[in-house]
């Protein structure tokens, strides 16, 4: 008909947009490299950018708390098991995939055997203890304060607590003559570790998603009480839907200075592609090789479907990932995209996107496992089996625990490190690329995401048409 006619022109009309965006965006930053701003300049021409960020991130914490709530509250207890349960088996699969090719990849192309003396390293030392790690994000899934939980996470690092010297004066008899006193002041004192709690900026994602899902399946449950309050939070995720629709409409533009500030602000770029060349290579392959070829096959085993067209509904969602490096920035364009454009069943995306935007990380996985094992070869390290499947375990964790914003990935990459004995520094020999690299796993992420929201809709058909008889229906309204 005609609306429909008009409708696609619509979602296209935007698709066209989005593209141009990226590739002028390219196209301006090369030129502009020409004009050598400051760095200051460049801030100030990449600002159209820095609003669409905003814009992004102002929607970000009514939306999570709007739709898991709304998301679960329309499940019921079985059907939401079910989904939980099977979003759970996706993402731990298809992170531990990632991974895997990650490390088939950097061992046989073995980026790092050039060895660190050719790439620039000035770091300093810090390590983070797996254990460490894990129970923070434990921390994070129950926070204190549930207002401070909107912007804050927990963090915690170890002190040490540094004994007394111990100053041991002794007489001894070494002569016949004369009496020889000995201080012997011991060296090697006892140093034991106190954790420090901290708190640093950031949305506990986690925090929240604990709390939302918890409330939401209560008032689910709940009679005639329950029923206004799911009411109010699908009424209140719809609103702010559609304030996402708004968005979506500038996010051309600031794609284009999103991407041509990073190109201009690019450092050296024959150095660096020369350095690091084939590590970029590396991980480049690896997500090309998880991104278009394994989870489309995934799709397709499970949902018999052409997944490349699945796949062009979600493709502002993508070239919003890649222009802002953030999967949580990113997660207004997914819902609406996987809503509007896939149809996917909104109690599924609801539940399952924004946990999937925080835990499910296949590139970031993918990425640092091959930057640990790219500075284990860049150190003429060769690790053994068990330390190789001991980064694949901490890799896999260390993108559950990075947090949906850019570079994080780069960071937790510090706990891969530390668990095999690896220097922490020297994720300073990779950070002049990963600005590019976060983009590129970044839109991984998304992809990952989205064919999941795809799997895990049509594995769940059944209990979801189940539960239409029982329940209310409240989202018909787009
Ligand atoms: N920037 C990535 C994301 O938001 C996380 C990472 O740094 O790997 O998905």
């Amino acid at each position: 008909s005609k609306v429909q006619c008009k409708n696609f022109l619509r979602q296209n009309a935007l698709l066209l947009a989005t593209v141009v965006g990226v590739v002028l965006g390219i196209v301006v930053g090369i030129g502009m490299r020409e004009a050598h701003l400051s760095q200051l300049d460049i801030e100030y021409f990449a600002f159209p950018g820095e609003i669409l960020l905003r814009m992004l991130k102002m929607i970000i914490l009514p939306l999570i708390v709007c739709s898991l709530i709304s998301g679960i509250s329309n499940l019921d207890q079985t059907a939401s098991g079910k989904l939980g349960a099977r979003a759970i088996l996706y993402y731990m699969s298809t992170t531990l995939i990632a991974v895997i090719i990650g490390i088939v990849l950097v061992v046989s192309i073995n980026p790092g055997k050039a060895g660190k003396e050719s790439i620039d390293s000035t770091g300093s030392s810090m390590t983070v203890e797996p254990v460490d790690a894990l129970t923070d994000l434990l921390r994070n899934l129950f926070p204190e304060n549930l207002v401070q939980a909107c912007f804050e996470q927990y963090e915690t690092r170890r002190e040490p607590i540094i004994a007394e010297r111990n100053v041991t004066v002794s007489i001894s008899n070494t002569s016949t003559v004369a009496y020889e006193l000995t201080t012997v002041v011991e060296q090697n004192v006892t140093v034991d570790y106190q954790l420090v709690g901290s708190y640093k900026l950031g949305i506990n994602v986690l925090g929240l998603i604990t709390f939302c899902l918890t409330f939401g399946a209560i008032i689910g449950r709940m009679k005639e009480e329950g029923e206004i309050l799911v009411k109010f939070f699908s009424a209140f995720n719809e609103a702010v839907m559609k304030i996402v629709k708004i968005v979506i409409w500038y996010a051309p533009v600031g794609i284009i200075f999103l991407i041509a500030g990073e190109i201009m602000k690019m450092e050296n770029p024959a150095q660096v592609l020369e350095q690091l060349g084939l590590y970029m290579a590396t991980v480049i392959a690896g997500l090309a090789i998880h991104g278009l070829i394994v989870l489309p096959l995934i799709y397709f085993i499970v949902v018999r479907k052409n997944p490349f067209k699945y796949l062009s509904g979600v493709l502002q969602a993508l070239f919003t990932a890649l222009a802002t490096s953030s999967s949580s920035a990113t997660l207004p364009v997914t819902l609406s995209c996987l809503e509007n454009n896939n149809k996917i069943d909104k109690r599924v995306t609801r539940f399952v996107l924004p946990i999937g935007a925080t835990i499910n990380m296949d590139g970031t996985a993918l990425y640092e496992a091959v930057a640990a094992i790219f500075i284990a070869q860049a150190n003429g390290i060769v690790l053994n089996f068990g330390q190789i499947v001991t980064v694949s375990v901490t890799a896999t964790f260390a993108s559950i625990g990075a947090a949906g914003v850019p570079q994080a990935g780069l960071v937790t990459l510090i706990i891969v490190l530390s668990a095999v004995g690896l220097p922490t520094e020297d994720i300073t020999l990779i950070l002049a690329i990963d600005w590019l690299l976060d983009r590129i796993r970044t839109t991984v992420n998304v992809l990952g995401d989205s064919i999941g929201a795809g799997v895990i809709e049509h594995l769940s058909r059944k209990d979801l048409q189940n539960l239409e008889k029982s329940l209310f229906k409240t989202d018909d309204s787009s």
